[in-house]
């Protein structure tokens, strides 16, 4: 089985020849160092995986044949998360574990005690296609602009359901329950919690339902991983 397992950002179909871009040549050949015959698998996030074979060896770009289909797209379920990003790499952290375990969409959210003003999406965004590449995803959840947690809420569609992980629940013991398939989303706050106010205000949402983690406090970056490992095994592809 061929081990490189490469995402391009174009459409890919059986019979194609494609040039990787210039960063991929370099890794491909470069890096790992591919010649003329080997064979790696390619992915495209809407087609599938692909047995493709390298035609042409060349550091600035080269050539693939993409030889046969060998997966079809899985796409995960319709599932969020929205997270409040902490710091560099436990935010790398959970963008990367949340593709791993199959979110289809990654929301960075400004909430009161959120430290960060700003992210590097297009750098999340990259590690989102590593986690795909590494974990044999044919899909690549796309992380979203970070936004105001309170604007996301005022235009929150009445169908999605929402999993407001609560540290004031803390050992409360009320875990997911009234579980239901659907549109959901996963909310983790940040280092400091959430405020008396955005508390009050997802408290009263009807799609939300507030969700103790257990009897300690996690750190954001544990919650989230716990947070996806429960709602996968009650109601995703797991
Ligand atoms: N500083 C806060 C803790 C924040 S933990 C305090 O001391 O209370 C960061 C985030 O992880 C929280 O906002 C929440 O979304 C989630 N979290 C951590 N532990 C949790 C638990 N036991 N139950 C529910 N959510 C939890």
């Amino acid at each position: 089985m061929a081990s490189v397992r490469l995402y391009l950002d174009q459409s890919l179909a059986e019979g194609q020849s494609v040039s990787p871009g210039r960063d991929q040549a370099h890794y491909l050949f470069g890096v790992m160092r591919l010649a003329v015959g080997d064979e790696l698998r390619v992915f495209d996030g809407r087609s599938g995986e692909f047995r493709a074979v390298v035609r042409g060896a060349d550091r600035r770009g080269g050539t693939l044949e993409i030889v046969e289909r060998t997966r079809a797209l899985q796409m995960p379920p319709d599932l969020w998360l929205l997270f409040a990003p902490i710091k560099k790499a436990r935010t790398d952290f959970i963008v990367e574990k949340a593709a791993e375990m199959g979110a289809a969409r990654i929301c960075p959210v400004q909430t009161e005690f959120t430290n960060a003003e700003r992210i590097r999406r297009d750098r999340l965004q990259a590690h989102a296609v590593e986690a795909a590449e590494q974990c044999g995803g044919t899909f690549v959840p796309e992380v979203a602009d970070l936004v105001r947690l309170d604007r996301l809420l005022d235009n929150w569609p009445g169908d999605r359901r929402l999993m407001f992980c609560d540290e004031a629940l803390v050992g409360a013991g009320a875990a997911l329950t009234e579980a239901g398939p659907g549109p959901w989303a996963i909310l983790i706050g940040p280092e400091g919690g959430f405020s008396d106010t955005e508390r009050a205000r997802l408290r009263a949402m009807p799609q939300a339902s507030a969700v103790s983690l257990g009897p300690r406090v996690l750190r954001a970056d544990t919650a989230a991983v716990a947070a996806l490992t429960l709602w996968q095994s009650l109601l995703g592809d797991w």
